[in-house]
C-alpha cells in the first residue's frame, strides 16, 4: 500500500499553472477590453460538450479552462469597471481565498476548523468597531448581502413572533400574527426576497414614497405605523441607495420606529462603509440604534465574491433562528460554532479573506478606500457634465451616480434621450476602455456611476471619460 502523495507532480504542474495564469490575467487587465468580448452563445460553442467518459490531467483541465474562457471574463477585477456596484479584490484577500481553497476548513464549528472559527471571531468583532456598531451584536458571514438580510429579518421574525407568544420556530407561520415589513421604495429587491423565501410574502411588504432625494421621511413612516399599531412590524433601512448612493435619516427614523416598537433593520449592502470614514460617517448618523444590518465584503471592502456580513443586536433572536445542535457534529459548550448563526451548514471559510483585507488596509486604510472611491466618482461625474449633452441626473452623495445623455434635436423627447443614453452605454462598452451599466430612475433611462474598486486610479479616471466623450 502505498499512500497518495497530497502534492504530486502533475498537482503541483496544475498549481503553478494556475499561478501562472491568474498573474497573467492581473497583469493583461490593463490592455484587455474592460466587457467581455464573447457572447453567451460563442461561449456555449466552446465549453457546452457532452461529459466525458474519461478525465484528464489537473494541468489540461487548468490550461483548458482558461482557453474555454477567453473573452468570457468582464475586468471587474480592474479599475475601470464601473457598472453594477461590484468591488474588486484586494491582494491580500486574493491570496488569502487562495489559502480558504487550499486549506478547505469547513468552519461550522470548532471541532472541525478550530482556526477558521477564531479568524470569523476576530473579524465580527473588528468589523463591529470598524462600522460603529455594537459591540455586543451577534454577527454571521454569509453569502453576501441577499443573505445577509435573510439572516437578520429571521431574527427579526423570530422576535417579534416571540413578543406575541408565538415560537415560529416550533410552529411556524400558519395561523402566526401577520408581520408586514415598512421600507421606502426605493428598496433594493433583494429585500422582497429575502421577504419571500422567509415566507411573509410579497404581500407583507409596504412600500412608502421617499423624497426627492430618496430618504424615507419620518412622517412618513409614522403615518404608515399610526394605521396600525398591532402588527408586528419590520422597518427596513436604507445606507445606500444603488442608483443615487442616498441614505435614510437613520436618528429620526429610529425615533419614529422605536416608538412602535417596531424591528429596524438596514441595507447598509456598500454604504454602510461610509461609518469607517471620517468624511462620510455623517451620512450614517444614528445607524447604530437598528436591530439589524446586512453589508456586503464583495462590494467596498474588496474581497473576492461570496461574502457579506450580518450583525443583530440582540443575538438571541438571532441565535433562536439558525441554533442547530446535531449529536455527531461535537459542537462545542463554550466557543462560538458559527453554524449556529448562519443559515449555511457547511460552507468556505469565507472569513479568510475578509480578515486578510481588514489586516491589509488597517482602519486607516478602509477610510482611504472609501474616501478615494467617492473622489473618483465625483471626477468622473464633473468630468461628463463638461461634455456636451451630458445631464446629471443625481450629484453623487458618496460613490454612485447618475447621468444620462441627452438627445439635442430641437424637438427631442424623454424617449429620445432614453434612446441615446442607451446608445451612448452600449458604445462605450463595446470600446472596451470602461464598463457602465444603466438603470431607470423616475422613469428616465440613466447611467449609472458606480465606483468601488480599491484598484481605480486617476489615470482610470480620466481614460475613461475620454471613452465617454468619444462615445458620444
Ligand atoms: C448589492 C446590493 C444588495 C445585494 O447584495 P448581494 O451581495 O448581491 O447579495 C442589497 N442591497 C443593496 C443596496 C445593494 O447594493
Amino acid at each position: 500500500m502505498h499512500d497518495r502523495p497530497s502534492l504530486d507532480s502533475s498537482a503541483e504542474a496544475a498549481l503553478r499553472r494556475a499561478l501562472e495564469l491568474s498573474l497573467n490575467y492581473l497583469r493583461e487587465l490593463e490592455r484587455a477590453p474592460v466587457r467581455a468580448a464573447s457572447s453567451g452563445a460563442e461561449l456555449r460553442e466552446r465549453l457546452n460538450g457532452a461529459l466525458p467518459e474519461d478525465g484528464c490531467s489537473a494541468v489540461e483541465v487548468v490550461s483548458r479552462l482558461a482557453d474555454d474562457l477567453r473573452g468570457g471574463l468582464n475586468g471587474n477585477a480592474g479599475g475601470r469597471f464601473f457598472g453594477w456596484v461590484v468591488g474588486g479584490c484586494l491582494p491580500a484577500a486574493l491570496a488569502a481565498d487562495w489559502l480558504t481553497s487550499t486549506w478547505d476548513q469547513n468552519p461550522g464549528g470548532h471541532a472541525v476548523a478550530p482556526g477558521a472559527c477564531v479568524i470569523e471571531e476576530v473579524c465580527g468583532r473588528w468589523l463591529l468597531s470598524l462600522l460603529g456598531l455594537p459591540a455586543g451584536s451577534s454577527f454571521a458571514l454569509v453569502t453576501g448581502c441577499q443573505m445577509a438580510h435573510f439572516t437578520c429579518l429571521a431574527a427579526a421574525r423570530n422576535q417579534l413572533l416571540a413578543a406575541r407568544g408565538w415560537d415560529v420556530e416550533e410552529r411556524g407561520l400558519s395561523g402566526a400574527p401577520a408581520l408586514r415589513l415598512v421600507t421606502g421604495d426605493q428598496r433594493h429587491g433583494t429585500i422582497e426576497r429575502a421577504v419571500r423565501m422567509l415566507g411573509l410574502g410579497r404581500g407583507s411588504i409596504v412600500d412608502l414614497p421617499v423624497d426627492a432625494s430618496g430618504r424615507l421621511e419620518p412622517h412618513v413612516l409614522e403615518a404608515e405605523l399610526s394605521r396600525d399599531r398591532q402588527a408586528p412590524t419590520i422597518v427596513s433601512l436604507q445606507a445606500g441607495d444603488v442608483n443615487t448612493g442616498a441614505f435614510d435619516p437613520f436618528g429620526e427614523l429610529i425615533e419614529v420606529a422605536r416608538r412602535f416598537d417596531a424591528w429596524i433593520h438596514v441595507d447598509g449592502a456598500f454604504g454602510l462603509w461610509a461609518a469607517a470614514c471620517g468624511e462620510y460617517r455623517h451620512l450614517t448618523r444614528g445607524v447604530e440604534l437598528a436591530d439589524s444590518w446586512a453589508t456586503d465584503g464583495h462590494k467596498w471592502l474588496n474581497v473576492p465574491y461570496d461574502c457579506g456580513y450580518a450583525f443583530v443586536r440582540d443575538p438571541a433572536p438571532h441565535y433562536r433562528a439558525f441554533s442547530h445542535r446535531a449529536a455527531y457534529l461535537e459542537l462545542s459548550a463554550d466557543d462560538r460554532d458559527p453554524v449556529d448563526w448562519t443559515p449555511e451548514h457547511s460552507r468556505r471559510a469565507r472569513a479568510l479573506p475578509t480578515y486578510a483585507a481588514l489586516l491589509a488596509l488597517g482602519r486607516r486604510g478602509v477610510a482611504q478606500l472609501v474616501s478615494e472611491c467617492c473622489r473618483h466618482t465625483r471626477a468622473l461625474v464633473h468630468g461628463a457634465a463638461a461634455l456636451a449633452g451630458v445631464e446629471v441626473v443625481s450629484w453623487p452623495v458618496i460613490n454612485q451616480a447618475l447621468i444620462r445623455f441627452r438627445d439635442e434635436g430641437p424637438s427631442a423627447t424623454d424617449a429620445d434621450h432614453d434612446r441615446r443614453t442607451e446608445r451612448v452605454i452600449a458604445r462605450i462598452n463595446a470600446s472596451g476602455e470602461a464598463l457602465f451599466t444603466g438603470t431607470v430612475w423616475r422613469g428616465m433611462r440613466c447611467m449609472r456611476v458606480s465606483v468601488s474598486s480599491w484598484k481605480t486610479t486617476e489615470a482610470d479616471v480620466q481614460r475613461a471619460l475620454r471613452a465617454i466623450q468619444a462615445s458620444l
